[in-house]
């Protein structure tokens, strides 16, 4: 006989309740650990002896980083991801930052690793599969911040990921072939904030660019007449960005944002080698790939006008969310069962910001929730943990309560949102029109 759903998720949470305060140490302790995409060597081991010490197997160094550990159902009609992102992002300023590096875990992501945990208690705890017809794969995944792009181009160039996005890697590699629905769910800081969670919200898709202006050098004031100035161009390229944005439509959140990451070598030389890295991003692609071609227009014209050369290297950036409204409201049923219905908004407007679940969205039916828990602002100094329970523990029941629902019942209401799904791409599609662009 077969427990009800209900037993299935009060079990569940018990299990993640009695162990409430290891869960919280663990995403602490990850917390004060902050490593960048890619290079998540210490969370990735942290994650690997948490799961040995359950007794979980798991297959490590997926795109670099990656921890994998599947769990079978009593049969296997379908397959869950739940990820949780492994990497911090860079900001010297904040108190917890890394003294060498400078990241600092100012997104929330040691939240989903600790929820990770709390997710693996309860399946073990509870004997969850028993009574699953589906699998559970726990993902953890590296590199959701799209940040240093130049080492990263250079792991490309160097053939060791296709892709900046550790998600957009695993379907390079074909980890997301054999699963049907991916959840997640990151933590919000909610300052302000009407609501507490959102079972969903909009994100802005981008594409990435790495810019490199070279002139020529000479002595700054000896022979500035014999030097082409890089800098001056890309003074010009920016101002010229600026000139388009009146030619950007409200209802396609674009956002165009780059900053300079080298403006020259030395003062007493006319800048030769300048580089601007930038994001453009929208809410669609049409918008996103028309404001790209604007902002490549701009960036010459800076180039142009000081007749220095211009090189753009293209990066795909992430896909706009593609919001499944029947998981989603899987996700808010059981956000307003564990802390009340009038502190949860089902589909919430997002902020303009992007994730590389979208690229997952546009595959395979997909949850990406926001939960409380944070105080501050993301990827500032003032970011912090504030409300424990809510964005370690709580984060971990949402997550394995919705995956009840999804395979419990003969994975009825799982296969439902499977089959009602229709992707917007292909693997093949995705791969071809949006990872292109590594290859121009
Ligand atoms: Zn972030
Ligand atoms: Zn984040």
């Amino acid at each position: 006989m077969s427990r009800s759903r209900e037993e299935l998720k009060k079990a569940a949470v018990a299990a993640i309740d009695r162990h409430r305060d290891e869960i919280i140490a663990y995403g602490e302790e990850v917390f004060a650990a902050p490593e960048l995409g890619y290079k998540e060597v210490k969370s990735a081991a942290k994650f690997q002896a948490f799961l040995d010490s359950i007794g979980f197997e798991h297959k490590d160094n997926v795109a670099i980083t990656g921890v994998l550990s599947t769990q079978k159902g009593r049969s296997s009609k379908l397959k869950v991801a739940v990820m949780g992102e492994l990497d911090a992002v860079l900001v010297p300023g904040h108190p917890f930052a890394d003294a060498l590096t400078g990241a600092a875990h100012a997104c929330g992501h040691c939240c989903m690793q600790a929820a990770l945990t709390g997710v693996a208690w309860a399946i073990k705890e509870a004997n969850l599969m028993e009574d699953l017809d589906g699998d559970i794969e726990l993902m953890a995944v590296p590199a959701e911040e799209y940040v240093e792009l130049e080492y990263r181009n250079k792991l490309i160039k160097e053939g060791k990921i296709s892709f900046l996005g550790g998600k957009q890697e695993f379907v390079k590699l074909g980890v997301m072939d054999d699963v049907d629905i991916m959840v997640m769910q990151h933590t919000l800081s909610t300052h302000n904030k009407k609501y507490k969670a959102h079972a969903a919200s909009s994100a802005n898709g981008f594409v990435g660019k790495l810019v490199r202006y070279i002139g020529k050098e000479a002595h700054a004031g000896g022979a500035p007449f014999d030097g082409i100035n890089a800098l001056n161009a890309a003074e010009i390229g920016l101002t010229a960005i600026h000139a388009q944005r009146e030619t950007f439509r409200d209802e396609d959140h674009i956002r165009v944002h780059p900053i300079i990451t080298k403006g020259g070598d030395l003062v007493n030389i006319v800048p030769a080698d300048v580089r601007i890295e930038t994001y453009v991003r929208g809410a669609n692609v049409d918008a996103i790939l028309d404001a790209s071609k604007k902002v490549n227009r701009a960036l010459e014209a800076g180039a142009y006008a000081v007749g220095a050369q211009v090189e753009i290297d293209e990066l795909p950036g992430y896909l706009p969310m593609n919001i499944n409204e029947e998981l989603a409201t899987v996700m808010y049923n059981n956000l307003c069962d564990l802390i009340g219905a009038d502190q949860v908004e089902n589909i919430a407007q997002g902020s303009g910001g992007s994730t590389d679940a979208g690229d997952i969205a546009h595959l395979m039916p997909t949850v990406h929730a926001y939960i409380g828990g944070a105080s501050g602002g993301a990827h500032c100094p003032d970011f912090t943990i504030e409300d424990k329970e809510m964005a370690y523990v709580t984060a971990a029941k949402a997550l394995i309560c919705t995956v009840i629902d999804l395979l419990a019942d003969g994975a009825e209401k799982g296969l439902s949102i499977k089959n009602n799904f229709t992707p917007k791409m292909t693997k093949e599609q995705y791969l071809r029109d949006w990872g292109h662009l590594n290859a121009d």
